[in-house]
């Protein structure tokens, strides 16, 4: 079978879905790989390197569709929702489709995906477990975006992070707080403690207390405890209104105090919630820096424009987006590890295996004949069970 890996064609998106390095792995397991013409170049990995790995690369997008068994992409339509639609057409009935597709976004999105007769996974569904931990795309973006926001945070603060005891006085290390200590949380600690800072950190799961300590974080115990904190999956839980204005009450003192506030929390298919207000940010020292990583989903900071930096009461208030584009290097290489090795998993001399029995293969399975036919997905749009899945 070929795996095609078109050009990304959302607006700034530096990343490319297969690097070099997984290639010779991919062609050894039976598999031809085609790459269109600069795919890698803004990620680091020029069209020469590829060749060299036992790529073919091929002049055009469209060629890459049309020759392709199984397109590999980061931003497919779905997440891309700026320049995705076009790839539609080039898709047809039976080809294989992988990539980001954000399958608890839009139904209208995932239904014209589904018309186009593809069969794709969302590495958005992978689950989060032992056996799929290399094919793990959202924690490997999550390490990055975790890292980056803690680099651009410490960039744009007029203060340095770590504590200097020098001539010219003893300089006081920044204060970090972390909302949300999932994946991108806790890498977002691990860096700001390597820059120096004193973090805090703080999640409604209570099983994210150990793992911030362990990073050496302080976490911050509000007296108010979550009604089933965490799902079967182990994500956070959407709570009620109620429950995220005693949040806000009790964060309130820990925000203003904070030089940096990194913000993470999210719920899977459900929009942000608001913990950081207006009155806090404007409680906040001058020159703080709020980094949203919540604001594609709406944002944690009342004051978030998603895609945008702002300036409000002094304080800079970080929305951008897609933040993973801009390590597209490690972004890319270890999303192609994870590519890698579900395409692997899925596919004996290759061949792509469709096990429905196999959890893996059930729970990624997004669009299949026409239909949306993942169950979790169907579960969230409220959809009744499709006809039949077959095996
Ligand atoms: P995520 O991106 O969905 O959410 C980020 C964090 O926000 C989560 O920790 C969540 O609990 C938190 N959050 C949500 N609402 C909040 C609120 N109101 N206040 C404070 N915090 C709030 O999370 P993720 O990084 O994708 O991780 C999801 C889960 O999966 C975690 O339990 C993580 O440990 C687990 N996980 C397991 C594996 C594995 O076993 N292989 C791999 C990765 C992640």
């Amino acid at each position: 079978m070929i795996i095609g890996v078109p050009k990304e064609s959302y607006p700034g998106e530096r990343r490319v879905s297969l690097v070099p390095l997984v290639i010779p792995n991919l062609v050894k397991a039976g598999f031809e790989v085609i790459v269109e013409m600069n795919a890698g170049a803004e990620a680091g990995y020029p069209d020469a390197l590829y060749l060299e790995k036992g790529a073919k690369i091929l002049p055009d997008r469209t060629a890459v569709f049309a020759s392709a068994d199984i397109v590999v992409q980061v931003l497919s339509y779905g997440s891309n929702d700026v320049t995705g639609e076009a790839d539609l057409s080039l898709l047809r009935r039976g080809q294989v489709l992988v990539g980001f597709l954000r399958p608890l976004g839009s139904i209208e999105m995932l239904r014209q995906i589904a018309q186009t007769g593809v069969t794709s996974f969302s590495v958005e569904l992978v689950p989060r477990t032992t056996r799929a931990q290399s094919m793990d795309a959202l924690s490997s973006m999550g390490t990055i975006c975790g890292y980056k926001a803690v680099l651009l945070a410490a960039d744009t603060l007029p203060r340095i992070f770590p504590m200097l005891t020098t001539a010219a006085g003893t300089i006081t290390p920044a204060r970090v707080l972390v909302i949300g200590a999932g994946v991108a949380g806790l890498q977002a600690i691990a860096t700001a403690r390597r820059l120096g800072a004193v973090v805090s950190a703080y999640d409604l799961r209570p099983a994210a207390k150990e793992q911030v300590q362990s990073l050496g974080g302080r976490f911050v115990e509000l007296p108010i405890e979550a009604k089933d904190a965490q799902d079967a999956r182990g994500y956070g839980t959407a709570q009620d209104e109620s429950f995220y204005a005693r949040q806000r009450e009790l964060l309130g003192r820990v925000v203003v105090e904070s030089d940096v506030v990194i913000a993470t929390a999210v719920v899977p298919g459900k929009k942000a919630p608001v913990l950081v207000t207006a009155e806090m940010v404007k409680g906040m020292a001058p020159g703080s820096v709020i980094f949203d990583l919540a604001a594609e989903r709406g944002g944690n900071c009342e004051l978030t424009q998603s895609g945008k930096t702002v300036v409000e009461h002094g304080v800079t208030v970080i929305g951008r987006i897609n933040i993973a584009a801009e390590v597209p290097y490690h972004a890319s290489q270890m999303y192609a590890r994870n590519l890698a090795a579900f395409l692997l998993y899925l596919g004996k001399e290759g061949k792509l295996q469709l096990n429905l029995q196999d959890e893996i293969t059930r729970e990624t399975l997004l669009t299949r004949d026409g239909e949306v036919v993942n169950q979790r997905v169907r579960e969230f749009f409220k959809l009744p069970a499709p006809v039949s899945l077959g095996t």
